[in-house]
């Protein structure tokens, strides 16, 4: 990338230095350049596999250059269109090529972006002091709820973005998925966290995701016990309820409930009281999922909800799955939609190879992986005929999610008792 020097100002050039000599990188040298909204977005494509526009992105050279003289740090490409300020998009980019990392440091990197944007005046601003700052609020949503009450598809309705995978079938949620929900005008972040359905542990794949339940939780600023309006309040809602006060009680529980637009106008009154007695709940939500309808109170209340603090995710962010991840996930969503009973959810799938080539199209090359040469056949299907199925559904899925063309490569190999299996779970990233 050749920075087009004409074209950056010099306060940015400026903002650069500052940061440079607030890390005590003296001897750093950064290129920094403005592109417009096509270039950010086949940038952001092609470094982080995330298909829309951004703001700043930062290209770190690789390696150290032992020679002396001043050090190539990188590559600093801002979008102005999508930049609320320039400036502070130079100074972010600038901190990660300095090995700055917001995602993992507690905020330690927000915070010197905070004071170096101080020191340096922002812009706009005249010299009476810095412009009055928006306070945002940012925490964490876990959402808990017995399989197929809809906890997928809240959550995707709440981010306005497909992030977990929803289908008809329970217990589709290995993986805590994340979703975040920004609103930049308000100036406030929610985190939400699809755990998996809570249930008694039974294996050591189970026993994992209530471990799992604990944990998120315990980090959670609310927790939402999804119920399924529908079937009313059972003993597995109470079950949960009880698990969430056990988990943490210092948490807000919040219950939503789901599928209200299945809800006969009489039956409604009942299942909230209901909803409402459950021990720890605190206040009850009626929505609907599907239909949009009571999010918009869900949603503001949360917002209320969270501490004040800085966003974790960039605004634009809606998930912080890796994205093989969630193409997997969306592999995986055909295989079950597609095979009904006949193979349980111990199929893993697993994508190992993503290529997007210069004419658009992206081969994803993945394994299925079943338990047994019989779910094995099942998944081929006679003469091929199942994979072929689930290849298709799968490859159109993928090229809505990715916008692009994709060849998909798909083989199924048995792994057994990879459920018992706790260094592949770790590979998978399922602790
Ligand atoms: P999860 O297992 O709790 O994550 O549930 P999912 O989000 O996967 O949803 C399970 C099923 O319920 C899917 O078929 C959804 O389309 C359906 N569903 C979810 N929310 C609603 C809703 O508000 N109304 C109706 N009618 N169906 C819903
Ligand atoms: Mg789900």
């Amino acid at each position: 990338m050749s920075p087009d020097l004409s074209d950056v100002p010099e306060s940015l050039t400026e903002a650069v230095a500052a940061t440079l000599r607030t890390v005590g990188v003296e001897d750093g040298h950064i290129a920094v350049v403005l592109v417009d909204e096509v270039r950010i977005h086949e940038l952001n494509r092609l470094q982080r596999g995330i298909d829309r526009p951004t703001d700043v992105l930062a290209f770190p050279v690789d390696g150290i250059d032992p020679v002396a003289g001043p050090r190539e740090l990188g590559d600093v490409a801002i979008c102005p269109e999508h930049c609320t300020d320039v400036t502070e998009a130079a100074v972010h980019g600038t901190l990660h090529l300095c090995g700055f990392d917001h995602q993992s440091d507690n905020g330690e990197m927000l915070a010197l972006q905070e004071g170096i944007l101080r020191d340096i005046g922002l812009p706009g601003g005249d010299d009476s002091g810095p412009a009055p700052e928006l306070v945002t609020r940012a925490g964490f949503v876990g959402l808990a709820g017995r399989p197929n009450v809809g906890k997928s598809t809240l959550v995707n309705a709440m981010v306005g973005a497909r992030v977990a995978i929803v289908s008809d079938r329970p217990q589709t949620t290995r993986r805590a998925a994340r979703g975040v929900a920004t609103d930049s005008e308000a100036g406030w972040q929610l985190v939400l966290i699809d755990l998996p359905g809570v249930q008694r542990p039974r294996d050591v794949l189970t026993k994992r995701m209530q471990k799992r339940v604990e944990q998120e939780l315990a980090g959670a600023d609310v927790a939402l016990l999804v119920i399924n309006g529908e079937e009313g309040v059972g003993p597995g809602d109470r079950f949960i309820s009880k698990a969430l006060l056990g988990a943490n009680a210092q948490v807000p529980v919040i219950c939503v409930v789901n599928k209200m637009d299945r809800i006969k106008r009489g039956a409604a009154a009942r299942v909230l009281t209901d909803a409402a007695a459950l021990q720890g709940v605190t206040e009850v939500f009626p929505v609907s999922a599907k239909t949009g309808d009571g999010l918009e109170e869900l949603v503001q209340r949360l917002a209320g909800l969270m501490p004040e603090g800085h966003y974790m995710y960039p605004p634009e962010d809606r998930t912080d799955q890796p994205s093989n991840v969630l193409l997997a996930e969306l592999i995986r969503e055909q295989v079950l939609n597609r095979t009904r009973d006949e193979v349980p959810h111990s199929v893993e799938v697993s994508v190992t190879e993503v290529e997007q080539r210069e004419d658009g199209l992206t081969t994803i090359r993945a394994e299925i992986w079943p338990e047994t040469e019989s779910q094995k056949g099942i998944l081929i299907g006679r003469g091929g005929i199942k994979i072929q199925e689930i290849g298709t559904g799968a490859r159109r899925r993928l090229e809505e999610e990715l916008g692009t063309k994709v060849h998909l490569d798909l083989q199924v190999k048995v792994r057994r008792h990879w459920r018992r299996d706790g260094a592949l779970l770790d590979r998978l990233g399922i602790e």
